[in-house]
């Protein structure tokens, strides 16, 4: 089976391209560049040395004349490369309770947001071991998933059998590891662990991935706050202040350092983080970070909503104030922030984040976020703040380099699985839990208007979602 995607055009991290792509089976099989010969003729040149090329007639002259089984229209549309959501947590367990996207509801809905790719966090539970754990997240997805998935390892209970673990982990395809500064009790690695697991890394070719905020001392906050009577959602983000966010990033990064691994910051919000890794890279060590949408759109006033509805954008790190968000456009635009990721972990607001009334400590933390992720940072591209390359870049080709999926994924080249997504970036929309498709009952963006909206969603040659409908199936992901 073949299809072309005509009229279109092409964005990749490095740039824009008029240009018509052809599918064969669930590979990109050629690029074809539209407009003047000369560089038709290189694209040609590059296409014709494909294999997949030669059961078309692609590549064989400047313009394109290929025929194909199906063929789409893109015409004033970009063509991007699928979305790959580096940071996830379906049917995730916390705190008594579950993230109420399952892996069925929370692929279909990436898949309507232009993501092709999850990578969700399988969860070491204390006494348990890694493979294991690898298995029973293996059996959650497996055969729900409308788009491809991969996983990272969070590893809660670091001792000799786990840090043996880690290299079998990297045999089954997990690079990166997941530790924590933060949640004493739960998650929490002391320095020493994170640093024995670091040095395993160094060994090994695995990625630390770290939730760098100060958890000792801000248990401490949150006791004194609740003990004082301050219970409202605001007070979540009052007792994790962005100094803690800092102090952890820049521990984190040293202790990397010490060890020779690369480090990974995920969900930074602080301007006082992005300090540290800028400053980290600018030595050249290894430290990268990502951001999510949250952090860019929302800030603590929306923590600060009355009648416990704050509740809704608790989350860790928290909301910040306005001028974090515009250090970390700012980031992004410096590659500071080289990923732009959700951390999706639904709790819907009626009787999930309602088990924190009265005490802010108990609300589950996590926002949902899959579904819009394309779009808010399409919106960064109207609103001036990143390019399109950047855009595509930060969402799609960047997370697949740092997670072993380039080139297979996250760029528009023959050879590459066909994850496309055709976006219209001129359609408006409004962002409503009316209309989004995640298995949660609120939006954290409800009401917001924005620019751009996904036309088709292409997983390895399949459409999965056109003009708003699921056309794919659980089980196609693999
Ligand atoms: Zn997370």
């Amino acid at each position: 089976m073949s299809m072309l995607i005509t009229g279109g055009t092409v964005v990749t991290a490095t740039g824009t391209l008029e240009a018509d792509v052809l599918i064969v089976g669930e590979k990109i099989a050629a690029v074809l560049a539209r407009g003047p010969a000369t560089d038709a003729a290189t694209y040609a040149a590059a296409t014709a040395a494909t294999d997949a090329a030669s059961s078309g007639p692609a590549g064989t002259g400047p313009t394109s004349n290929a025929s194909a089984d199906t063929v789409i229209d893109a015409s004033g549309r970009y063509v991007i490369p699928g979305g790959i959501d580096a940071h996830t947590h379906m049917e995730m367990p916390f705190g008594g309770t579950f993230s109420v996207d399952t892996f069925e509801t929370g692929t279909r809905a990436a898949a309507h947001g232009g993501t092709t790719t999850i990578i969700d966090f399988a969860v070491q539970a204390k006494g348990t071991s890694l493979l294991g754990t690898l298995d029973k997240w293996h059996e959650k997805a497996d055969g729900n998933c409308a788009v491809d998935y991969g996983f990272h390892m969070i590893v809660s209970d670091v001792n000799d059998a786990t840090l043996k673990e880690m290299e079998a982990c990297i045999g089954a395809g997990v690079t990166s590891f997941k530790m924590f500064m933060a949640y004493p009790g739960v998650f929490y690695a002391t320095d020493g662990e994170i640093l024995l697991a670091m040095q395993q890394a160094q060994r090994t070719g695995a990625t630390i991935m770290m939730h760098a905020e100060n958890g000792i001392a801000i248990d401490q906050l949150v006791a004194q706050a609740v003990a004082a009577g301050r219970t409202d959602p605001v007070y979540h983000g009052l007792t994790r202040p962005p100094e803690l966010e800092g102090e952890a990033t820049s521990r984190a990064i040293t202790l990397a350092r010490v060890a020779g691994c690369p480090l990974y910051i995920v969900h930074l919000s602080a301007a006082q983080a992005l300090e540290a890794v800028a400053e980290a890279r600018d030595a050249g060590q290894n430290v990268f970070a990502e951001t999510c949408p949250q952090y860019l759109y929302l800030t603590l006033d929306d923590l600060a909503r009355p009648d416990f509805e704050g509740a809704k954008f608790v989350c860790s790190p928290p909301l910040r104030t306005a001028d974090h968000a515009a250090a970390l456009w700012r980031g992004l635009r410096t590659n500071d922030l080289a990923v732009v990721s959700t951390d999706h972990c639904p709790f819907c607001f009626k009787e999930q984040k309602e088990l924190g009334r009265g005490d802010f400590s108990k609300i589950p933390n996590g926002m949902p976020g899959v579904e819009h992720r394309m779009d808010l940072l399409h919106q960064g591209v109207v609103s001036g703040e990143i390019t399109l390359p950047r855009w595509v870049e930060t969402c799609a080709t960047t997370p697949a380099r740092m997670f072993g999926l380039y080139p297979r994924k996250g760029v528009i080249a023959p050879g590459a699985d066909a994850d496309i997504v055709i976006y219209d970036p001129a359609v408006r929309q409004t962002l409503s839990a009316a209309t989004h498709h995640m298995n949660v009952d609120y939006s954290a963006y409800e009401g917001m208007e924005i620019t751009g909206k996904v036309a088709v969603t292409i997983s390895r040659g399949r459409v999965v979602v056109a003009d708003g409908e699921f056309k794919g199936s659980p089980g196609r992901g693999s």
